[in-house]
């Protein structure tokens, strides 16, 4: 009997120091079928070799269907402009997606937002800060060449410089004055408005480093969700990697900014080796958890000095062959037809509360330490009903 209490009493401190991560945890909402998103990143703004890499993975994601007829998406996240190298001393002047120069790769953006294989996300009006980057240039001449190249790749720029919202011309990084964020992250949401015809639904921070401002200025002007890793970095530390905020985001979370957050929760990156069974069994793993699985993605797969186009296709082919094979209920989604599933509670959000308990356990008692805790708590709670019940005969 003395056991079975002391058993219980060890499970009230486990669950009671798990209690933020389960409530956390327990306000997310449960999905009724696996959902796959590819989330491309980087496109837009870059080299022309970004309009047949565009038409070729389009190619690819009209091969497949979901049940319900929806193609595989990949959203493109836009970066809107990029340095003229015409005009090397005017940080702020940019070659637009709708100038010449860019008018092939836009074209093949939209003819794959029309057949709905692709969904575009505000990224960003350029992958950097201009006054940042050109304060930065100023001290290095290998930067300031970088800006006089044609259509130049920002993948190239040092990536402390990558992030829009943050002063890193030094490390550590400052931050920026909020007026100059408004008027920035205003601008990109009129841009974007501009050259598709619609504002964006879906905005994406350039290295996952923003602030409150940047969110607030973006839903003002339109924004209605945003992508974020889980977590927000908001500054460049000395060494240059992203600086951790504490702040956290889950799917569905309605932000203090009026922003609905979503969570990119993995990668498909096949220069780094990423292939069919490492998609599946993320996909495997968000499904128990009731999530969906949100893949990151980049031009540089496609595109660029180290990218493989053609093993990067097969890549994504075989992931979408095996996937509508061994998961036949698999949603194709945006994140923007994700987001309002998630803000309206419909037939995509699993209620019944033995799926929401399952989901809790799966997603609370990730491999490593703390199911190691609750699978010796179980054996010693069977030996402790055991020891009570067996002395009775
Ligand atoms: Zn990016």
């Amino acid at each position: 009997m003395y056991g079975l209490i002391v058993i219980g009493l060890l499970w009230a401190a486990f669950v009671f120091l798990l209690r933020r991560d389960m409530a956390v945890a327990w306000a997310e909402p449960c999905l009724r079928a696996p959902v796959l998103v590819f989330e491309g990143d980087d496109w837009g703004f870059g080299p022309s070799a970004q309009a047949d890499a565009l038409r070729d993975i389009a190619g690819v994601l009209r091969r497949y269907a979901d049940v319900e007829g929806r193609p595989p998406v990949m959203t493109l996240g836009v970066v809107l402009s990029g340095p003229d190298p015409a005009r090397p001393d005017e940080p702020e002047a940019g070659i637009l997606l709708d100038d010449a120069a860019m008018r092939p790769v836009l074209d093949s953006i939209s003819e794959g937002v029309r057949d709905r294989v692709f969904s575009l996300q505000l990224h960003g009006m350029q992958h950097y800060h201009p006054a940042v980057l050109d304060l930065a240039c100023r001290a290095d001449p290998a930067l300031a060449a970088w800006r006089r190249q044609p259509l130049a790749a920002t993948e190239d720029l040092p990536s402390p410089l990558q992030s829009r919202w943050t002063d890193a011309s030094v490390l550590p990084s400052r931050p920026l004055a909020p007026a100059d964020i408004r008027l920035r992250a205003t601008a990109e949401v009129n841009e974007f408005a501009r050259v598709f015809g619609r504002p964006p639904a879906v905005a994406v921070p350039p290295t996952f480093v923003w602030n409150d401002t940047v969110e607030a200025a973006w839903a003002a002007a339109g924004v209605r969700v945003i992508v974020t890793p889980g977590e927000r970095y908001e500054a460049r530390g000395r060494d240059g990697l992203p600086v951790d905020s504490g702040h956290l985001y889950r799917n569905g979370q309605r932000c203090a900014s009026g922003l609905m957050a979503v969570v990119r929760n993995d990668y498909y990156e096949p220069v780094r080796g990423h292939r069919a069974p490492h998609g599946l069994e993320a996909l495997a793993r968000k499904w128990r958890q009731r999530r969906p699985l949100l893949l990151e993605t980049h031009r540089s797969n496609f595109v660029g000095r180290h990218a493989r186009h053609q093993d990067s296709l097969q890549a994504l082919d075989e992931l979408l062959a095996r996937a509508t094979r061994d998961f036949p209920d698999i949603r194709f989604l945006s994140v923007e037809t994700l987001a309002a599933a998630y803000a309206e509670g419909g037939g995509l959000i699993d209620r019944r509360l033995t799926v929401r308990l399952q989901a809790l356990i799966a997603r609370v008692l990730l491999p490593g330490r703390r199911r190691k805790v609750a699978l010796l708590l179980c054996g010693l709670s069977a030996l402790a009903l055991l020891g009570a019940v067996l002395p009775r005969f």
